[in-house]
């Protein structure tokens, strides 16, 4: 998954882009629900939140390290459902 930085300025850009609905507006920054978040796995080529961020704020979350497989594996789960 990925994650959202607190250099996050609040723009509101990224979250109408995610396909799976994994970006909220948090308590102070934007957060993205890693139980939701493919990476944009089983939808795009990349991550589309960190194409429009303009301050680059969208990591790769360390403490949710996905391989390609885990990330289909978890499209398919939430197209399921
Ligand atoms: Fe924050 Fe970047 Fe999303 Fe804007 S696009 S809300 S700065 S994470």
């Amino acid at each position: 998954a990925l994650m959202i930085t607190d250099e996050c300025i609040n723009c509101d850009v990224c979250e109408p882009e995610c396909p799976n609905g994994a970006i909220s507006a948090g308590e102070e920054i934007y957060v993205i629900d890693p139980n939701l978040c493919t990476e944009c796995v089983g939808h795009y080529d990349e991550p589309q939140c960190q194409q429009v961020c303009p301050v680059d704020c969208i990591p790769l979350d360390p403490a949710h390290e996905e391989s390609r497989d885990e990330l289909m594996a978890k499209y398919r789960l939430i197209t399921a459902a």
